[in-house]
Formats: structure tokens, sequence, C-alpha cells
């Protein structure tokens, strides 16, 4: 499942930052995920539930950020939002688009004590 590989690859990022910082536990782990990294956010909060049973970060909460797709058209210059993957230029019809975001799945921060 997409969304286990997700978890666990969150997971090895805040169980090495937390051996870093001495941690014994984490209480929450904010997330940006880009709306066409296609991911399911209640499946991606079940795997990570699965995941951290008996490590620091069990019972963390997960907050998860949803980042819009935007692109900016290089022939006008402006920016837009895309909605239903409709990749052209509402201003000016063009398709010469560059993608600004909604591919980003990170780790932004977490807490811990
Ligand atoms: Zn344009």
């Amino acid at each position: 499942m997409h969304e286990m590989s997700i978890a666990q690859s969150v997971l090895d990022i805040i169980l090495q930052e937390s051996r870093n910082h001495k941690v014994t536990r984490v209480l929450s782990v904010a997330l940006k995920v880009g709306e066409l990294s296609a991911v399911e956010t209640e499946s991606l909060r079940f795997c990570f539930e699965l995941l951290t049973k008996g490590t620091p970060a069990e019972g963390a909460q997960l907050d998860i950020e949803r980042v819009q797709v935007t692109c900016r058209c290089q022939d006008c210059g402006s920016n837009f939002a895309v909605h239903e993957l409709i990749f052209s230029c509402p201003s000016c019809q063009g398709v010469r688009v560059e993608m600004l975001s909604g591919r980003e799945l990170s780790v932004e921060s977490f807490e811990a004590e």
C-alpha cells in the first residue's frame, strides 16, 4: 500500500530525529501533503497508528496539511491554482506551465518531550 510506505518513511524520520534529540515521547507530527501526491489522509493516519505501536511516536497526533496544486504560466507569468487537473492558464489559456506546488510530501515539524 502506498500510504504504508509513506507512513514508514515519516516514522523513520521522526525516530531518527528523536534519537538525535533524546526524545522519549512524540506528541504530534505536522505533515505537508500535496494534492498530487495521491495520499489518502485517513489511510495514512491508519497506517501511521499501526506502525507507531511500541515506538516513542505511539499515540502521536498527525496534523496533515493538504497543499493545493499551483502553477505559473510561462507565457503571461500569472500564478494560478489547478482544479480538476486542468493544467492551462486561466488568463491566456497557455499550456506552458511550471508546477510550483502540489507534489510535496514532507515532515514539517514535530512536537516531543
Ligand atoms: Zn498565461
